[in-house]
């Protein structure tokens, strides 16, 4: 693999000239979802729940660190359930490792919650090849922490900081 490294004013960009080793992969994927009427609006747990993270505690991606602030369009991924999922879910199951969730209320209110969210960059969270509902589990999670000599996915369409950054003071330090 040869790797080049090309420096802007602001910030060191890797680019991968020649990849060695590529595993091409198509991901073929069968779920099913508790009916119930779609599209929803976003509740007000969740639209208060974003707003927080996103702009008033300028939470970085959990991947790469943009933030809000320095020119990132961030998102919040709910990281163990989706909204939809929940109809589905043995509440025994999930209070065994979420001891508060005790009843169907407090499951609902909590999908929607900061415990359930991660905050992501449009690019870590939808972005072909790179977003965590787009890629495998384990390809994603290298991009966070990937090397300086190698870059196991193509990050060229990635918006950088403007500012170089660490994902540090995330609130999920150890991950979905
Ligand atoms: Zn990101």
């Amino acid at each position: 693999m040869t790797m080049h490294t090309t420096t802007n004013s602001q910030l060191t960009v890797k680019t991968t000239a020649a990849p060695g080793n590529v595993l091409k992969r198509q991901l073929d994927e069968l779920v099913a979802y508790p009916k119930r009427d779609f599209p929803r609006t976003a509740s007000g747990i969740y639209v208060k729940t974003h707003h927080h993270l996103v702009y008033d505690m300028d939470a970085p991606c959990w991947v790469c660190g943009i933030r809000h602030s320095t020119g990132g369009a961030l998102e919040t991924h709910h990281y163990r359930f989706e909204w939809a999922a929940q109809f589905g879910l043995d509440l025994g199951k999930v209070e065994a490792d979420f001891p508060a969730l005790t009843d169907r209320q407090k499951l609902a209110e909590w999908v929607d919650s900061e415990g359930n969210m991660l905050v992501l960059c449009a690019a870590h969270h939808r972005g072909k090849y790179t977003g965590i509902h787009e890629i495998t589990y384990p390809a994603w999670l290298l991009q966070r922490y990937e090397g300086v000599q190698f870059q196991f996915i193509d990050q060229h369409a990635v918006p950088k900081a403007h500012t170089e950054l660490l994902a540090l003071g995330d609130s999920h330090p150890h991950g979905p």
